[in-house]
């Protein structure tokens, strides 16, 4: 596999990066305190086509393939985690499910808007009693009339708050158990539906990250989304992209964290001498640096099968898993060259440490992400 970017993907990197150093870095600490979500900032990156930059052209999007998408991950989650998160929700969890599953009608309904960053999406699957089992959803959705009725509660959803379009997972049959689940278009404004913003979070914090309340939400017929009992293969799908997404944005805080420690370990003197001539500090930052790169290849390697239209499940499993736990170590050990300075927010180690750490969470746990590696090489299901 050639890894050698494109001169479009080189220009991808090189204008997040400059974008994300000057607009975005400087005020990544102070929205992480405040819990603040930057809308000025997320529609600039609209204005910019970040929004919709793997979504085609004839949708308003910008043709990119899943390299560029996770090269600007990296870049945005270099300077700020929370909005990569914001991100990769909106393209892979929202507009890639209706890219991939959508009618014509819904795609020329959405899909432009979410390109330009008009409207932000979001998808949701998890609820207070079901997280990676996402085959035993509560949420039903029954047919009445011309209507489908949607009653449950999601929960932990990435933009739920300010998103224009969710793509809402809901059982249809319950006795068909993965089979009577089915996904739907859902707008906020309609009847039944409600958000509550969830505060507190240990990091992502200037993601919106919301509760969703659906109390006899009644839905046009027509906003089902793909074939009814096909929920569970368009949330699968979606999880296929927005896993790459996590792996890309980790990696990016893994960076952010090794580019600091570096410099830190080049400045700070101690015993007379630089830290950074210090081997057990050089063993940290070598640590850090294989890893990192090692991550990175994962990830090229299953977005390279991806936009080559191959399965990659197991290598965007590889690449999630992998990535997730690095960043969290990298986190660590930059934190701890730093000294009690990285415990301080006058370095963003502290805060990129809370933010990679819902990577081993979200988009399957890495228990279950090395369950799926494990049925890949073993041929043997461990969910059934
Ligand atoms: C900031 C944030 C943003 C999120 N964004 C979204 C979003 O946009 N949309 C959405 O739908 N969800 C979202 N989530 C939810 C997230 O995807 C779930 O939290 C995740 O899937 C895990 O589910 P759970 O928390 O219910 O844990 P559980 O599934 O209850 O798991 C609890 C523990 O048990 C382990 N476990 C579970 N099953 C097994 C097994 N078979 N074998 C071994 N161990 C197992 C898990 O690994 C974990 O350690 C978000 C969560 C957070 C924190």
């Amino acid at each position: 596999m050639n890894f050698e970017f494109t001169e479009e993907q080189a220009m991808i990197r090189a204008t997040m990066r400059d974008f994300a150093e000057k607009e975005i870095a400087p005020l990544a600490s102070e929205n992480d305190r405040n819990e603040h979500f930057p809308a000025d900032i997320v529609a600039k990156m609209g204005a910019m086509g970040f929004l919709g930059i793997n979504l085609p052209a004839r949708y308003g999007g910008g043709d990119g393939d899943y390299m560029s998408y996770c090269i600007m991950l990296e870049e945005l989650a270099k300077a700020d985690v929370g909005l990569a998160a914001v991100v990769s929700a909106h393209l892979s969890l929202a507009g890639k499910s209706i890219l991939n599953w959508g009618n014509e009608k819904q795609k020329q309904e959405f899909l432009p808007r979410l390109a330009r960053g008009e409207i932000l999406g979001c998808l949701a699957s998890t609820e207070p009693n079901v997280g990676s089992d996402v085959a035993s959803i509560e949420t039903s959705a029954t047919l009445h009339g011309e209507e489908w009725v949607l009653n449950g509660n999601k929960i932990w959803i990435t933009n739920g708050g300010v998103a224009g379009v969710v793509v809402v997972i809901a059982q249809t049959d319950r006795s068909q158990g993965s089979k009577g689940i089915t996904a739907f278009l859902l707008e906020p404004g309609t009847p039944g539906f409600s958000t509550r913003d969830i505060h507190g979070k240990l990091g992502v914090r200037s993601s919106n990250t919301a509760e969703l309340i659906l109390q006899d939400c009644r839905l046009p017929r027509e906003n089902m989304l793909g074939p009814l009992g096909k929920g569970m293969s368009v949330a699968l799908s979606a999880f296929d992209s927005a896993r790459l997404g996590v792996a890309a944005r980790s990696v990016g805080g893994a960076q952010a964290c090794l580019e600091a420690a570096i410099a830190y370990a080049q400045t700070r003197r101690q015993f007379g001498k630089l830290i950074g001539g210090f081997q057990l500090i050089q063993e940290l930052i070598a640590d850090m640096t294989v890893e990192i790169e090692a991550a990175r290849f994962l990830i090229y390697r299953a977005a390279t099968k991806k936009d080559g239209g191959e399965p990659a499940t197991l290598e965007v499993s590889m690449a999630k898993y992998y990535a997730s736990e690095i960043a969290l170590r990298a986190a660590n050990n930059a934190l701890q060259i730093h000294g009690s300075y990285g415990y301080s927010d006058e370095f963003p180690m502290a805060r990129i440490l809370r933010d990679v750490r819902v990577s081993t969470i979200l988009e399957g746990t890495s228990q279950i992400h090395k369950l799926i590696i494990g049925r890949a090489m073993t041929g043997i299901n461990a969910f059934v």
